[in-house]
């Protein structure tokens, strides 16, 4: 059997979501490596902030005038990216309104005190089970863990409800977060659960202990950005239920079974899949113009 990786992260770099969500996208994305052609603005500024945030908290020195100045090249170098035909960016801004956008997002974060343990950590374990030990070799769980933090952290319940909160008089806790940008306050963990869990599973193996609490920082675009964060507690029971997906998408690569085709497309009415084009193309033997014109392969 050859070495299997799976990866969680933001961005691209989610194998495991894209096989839960469809075997066929996994194939064309990870072992073709076609890649969309369009970045969308959401994305695009999403990854500006993303980098921004960590520069300022990995440079703690940085002056407020070093990072806005990183705002300004790494816009203009996506830019020139660009326009040597890399990628097509879908922008209904100019460049000047993006950094004023990205410069503001910064402010709004850098106000909220962060005691980070690491920041874009890399992480990566051999698939274990969480209960008995055993280890598989053959398949690699690895990913990019925004921050892992300490917070101090108080619990309490309201109408049966946990509430979980930063207090400065609450308990030391080792909280994963992840950092989000969104143009709406966010209702829960709901989109970026798996995700969450995907770290606190890596966390869980490599310290053999859990991380006391998995968190959003999620910040919201409006006219003057804020911060938003939430906070969850996870289980060891959610802990083995994210180890028996990631076996279940390893096991399930190991026997080729991503072959799925359009003619049983879950997404097929309700998402712009990117890989559209090819799954429609063999399914009506078109011409491959349209495949051309929205994905790259690369190398
Ligand atoms: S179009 Fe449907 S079947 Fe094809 S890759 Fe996308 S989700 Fe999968």
């Amino acid at each position: 059997m050859s070495l299997i990786t799976l990866s969680s992260s933001g961005g691209s770099g989610n194998s495991v979501a894209t096989l839960l969500n469809c075997g066929r996208q996994y194939y064309l994305r990870y072992h073709e490596k076609f890649r969309e052609k369009t970045i969308n603005q959401n994305l695009f500024f999403g990854s500006i902030v993303h980098d921004t945030l960590l520069i300022k908290h990995l440079e703690q020195r940085s002056t407020s005038q070093v990072v806005e100045d990183y705002i300004r090249s790494e816009i203009a170098f996506k830019f020139a990216s660009t326009m040597q035909g890399k990628y097509i960016l879908e922008l209904s801004t100019s460049e000047e309104e993006l950094v004023s956008k990205a410069i503001k997002m910064y402010q709004a974060f850098s106000e909220i005190p962060i005691n980070p343990i690491s920041i874009e950590g890399k992480f990566e374990v051999l698939l274990t089970d969480p209960v008995s030990g055993v280890v598989n070799n053959n398949v690699i769980v690895n990913g990019r863990i925004d921050i892992i933090e300490q917070v101090k952290i108080t619990e309490k319940y309201e109408n049966n409800r946990l509430i979980i909160e930063e207090d400065s008089n609450g308990k030391n806790s080792i909280v994963i977060t992840d950092l989000k940008t969104s143009s709406a306050k966010l209702n829960s963990l709901n989109g970026h659960f798996f995700q969450l869990l995907f770290y606190a599973y890596i966390y869980f193996i490599k310290h053999q202990k859990m991380p006391d609490y998995l968190c959003i920082r999620n910040v919201v675009k409006t006219k003057i950005p804020s911060v938003q964060t939430i906070f969850y507690k996870p289980s060891f029971k959610e802990i083995i239920s994210t180890y028996t997906t990631i076996k279940d998408c390893a096991d399930k690569i190991s026997r080729g079974e991503f072959q799925e085709n359009y003619v049983n497309c879950r997404s097929r009415y309700n998402t712009n899949c990117p890989y559209e084009a090819i799954c429609h193309s063999e399914l009506f033997d078109l011409p491959e113009l349209e495949i051309e014109q929205k994905l790259i392969k690369e190398d």
